[in-house]
């Protein structure tokens, strides 16, 4: 069987890797790797297995449905969804033995109505806004949500496992918004036991935080991109991280191009001189997106070719230069890789596309198959 034709080949040896790292920063605290929006785009459910092997001991989503999917993959360990609407299905989550944030007293009604309804207990967390003004409770509303929680936990409806938070500005390590979350977080948490009521545990840190700030730690760290082997601060380090996705695919054409000839739509590279030409048989519905036409370039047998021409929906144009002997038909075009052998890296797609590289790994899509492999 040939290779695919466009792929998104996921190192799990290199998430195993990049947890192994976290594990060591978090010291003390449990490590819960985010395993959001399809893995951030790498595989949930393979990327999640592979973290929980390499000392990971939680897990954590957005949507109940992403988590019911770790759960009918046979994942036993703990799963925290925290983004849901009111109307969300509860029960489902309460049956798949989720942990269920809420940031409402809206979203904690909810869920103990379902737990009524089916006759189970439901576990809940609170998420608290310590400055974010995102997901999470707000000043106001904290002190009714802990009245509620309190009736419900004594009435057995729920039971009450964490309190968490989000940062806002973890990647500036030494910014006072950072001190000034962590106070009201600390904050927050004493107004639940003045309350009454006793987290079995609190966190706070993302990937950054987990890395740059080990006084964060609490009992638990939450990264997610850096699971994935992404540094979450670029300009600080990459702490021995090993980005772990290699976006790829294969030469499927390589012919000459007369000096003059236009190459692609619009003619809005046209060659200065007799050369010849590769054609990559992945487009913007695979996730090689329109803007960066003209302007990025892809790795084959060791060197960096230059994009020539509009990015279509299936396929690019690359220019291998007059007389090349180097590269042939089924050779593999790495888009971006770890960048070890001097191939593009998320970060460079980032840069080139004026955004941050966590937008770039959820990028392949379309035709792109992903496959697994694991490096040691
Ligand atoms: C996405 C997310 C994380 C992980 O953030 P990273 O920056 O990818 O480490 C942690 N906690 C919450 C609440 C999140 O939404």
């Amino acid at each position: 069987m040939s290779s695919p034709q466009v792929e998104a080949r996921v190192d799990l040896g290199a998430v195993a890797h990049n947890t192994r790292i976290l594990c060591d920063h978090a010291g003390d605290a449990a490590v819960m790797a985010v395993v959001k929006a399809d893995g951030y785009g790498h595989g949930a459910v393979e990327c999640a297995q592979a973290a929980l092997a390499a000392g990971a001991r939680e897990l954590g989503v957005t949507t109940i449905a992403e988590g019911v999917q770790l759960r009918n993959a046979g994942i036993a360990a703990p799963i925290l969804t925290w983004l849901n609407t009111t109307d969300a299905d509860f029960a489902a989550a309460i049956r798949a033995g989720l942990e269920i944030a809420v940031p409402s007293v809206a979203h904690l009604r909810a869920v103990a109505l379902a737990a009524q309804h089916i006759g189970r207990q439901a576990m809940v967390s609170v998420k608290v806004d310590t400055g974010l003004n995102r997901n999470g409770t707000s000043e106001t509303e904290y002190p009714p949500l802990l009245a509620e929680l309190s009736r419900l936990v004594a009435g057995e409806v729920v039971h009450f496992r964490a309190i968490f938070s989000h940062l806002a500005r973890a990647d500036e390590p030494h910014h006072p918004v950072v001190n000034y979350q962590r106070d009201r977080f600390t904050a927050a948490i004493a107004q639940a036991k003045d309350a009454g009521l006793q987290p079995e545990l609190v966190h706070l840190a993302n990937s950054a935080a987990t890395l740059t700030r080990p006084d964060l730690a609490f009992d638990l760290v939450r990264p997610g991109i850096a699971v994935y082997g992404l540094t979450p601060v670029p300009d600080i380090g990459d702490f021995g991280l090993r980005p772990a996705m290699t976006f790829r695919s294969r030469v499927a054409l390589v012919k000459d191009v007369p000096a003059g000839g236009g190459v692609s739509y619009g003619h809005e590279w046209i060659a200065p001189h007799d050369t010849v030409v590769a054609l990559v048989p992945a487009g913007y519905n695979d996730g090689v997106l329109r803007a960066l036409g003209n302007r990025f370039s892809v790795w084959v047998n060791g060197r960096r070719y230059l994009n020539r021409g509009r990015i279509c929906m299936d396929q690019f144009m690359i220019e291998l230069g007059p007389g090349n002997d180097s590269v042939s038909e089924g050779d593999e075009v790495v888009l971006f890789g770890n960048g070890t052998r001097g191939e593009p890296t998320a970060q460079e797609w980032a840069d080139l596309l004026g955004t941050i590289h966590y937008e770039v790994a959820g990028m392949p899509r379309g035709r792109t198959e992903r496959t697994f492999g694991y490096t040691r």
